[in-house]
């Protein structure tokens, strides 16, 4: 398994924001341990890749990846907790992401479609009656008409 490495020298005096950019955890190969930015030697932390590329979607902040490395040596279990939690934070904004894109028309899948205002679904109840097409109905697909 590969683990993160880490350099001590850097930790010292890095920026907060950017774990990467400060040098502070450095992916390096097996036969080079020194840290590409001060040449000091690198440590192992008890974070693997996987791990590190999970958490790196949740935050870049060095102080995060601080707690979460001092929390896998302490508490493991708890860690493994956090993961699994940090994974399903991650899903979720990825499907909400992906909701709230652009609706579609049913029919002939245009994205060209208009909200039926309330106002309008009033009017043409009014002047239609109950008959009217546009009752209880909310979008309208300007490509095709279709209404839903
Ligand atoms: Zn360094
Ligand atoms: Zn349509």
């Amino acid at each position: 398994m590969k683990y993160i490495k880490l350099c001590k020298n850097c930790q010292n005096n890095r920026k907060d924001d950017d774990i990467w950019g400060s040098g502070y955890i450095t992916w390096v190969a097996d036969d080079n341990f020194e840290c590409p930015i001060c040449k000091h030697k690198l440590v192992d932390t008890v974070l693997t890749g996987d791990e590190e590329d999970e958490l790196s979607d949740i935050t870049r902040s060095a102080s995060f990846y601080d707690s979460m490395i001092k929390l896998k040596q302490d508490n493991p279990i708890e860690f493994q907790l956090k993961m699994a939690q940090f994974k399903n934070q991650v899903q979720q904004q990825k499907s909400v992401a992906s909701s709230s894109s652009k609706p579609k028309c049913p029919t002939c899948g245009s994205t060209n479609i208009k909200k039926i205002s309330g106002t309008k679904r009033w009017l043409s109840a009014g002047l239609f009656g109950l008959a009217s097409s546009n009752i209880g109905k909310s979008m309208c697909c300007q490509n095709c008409g279709y209404k839903w």
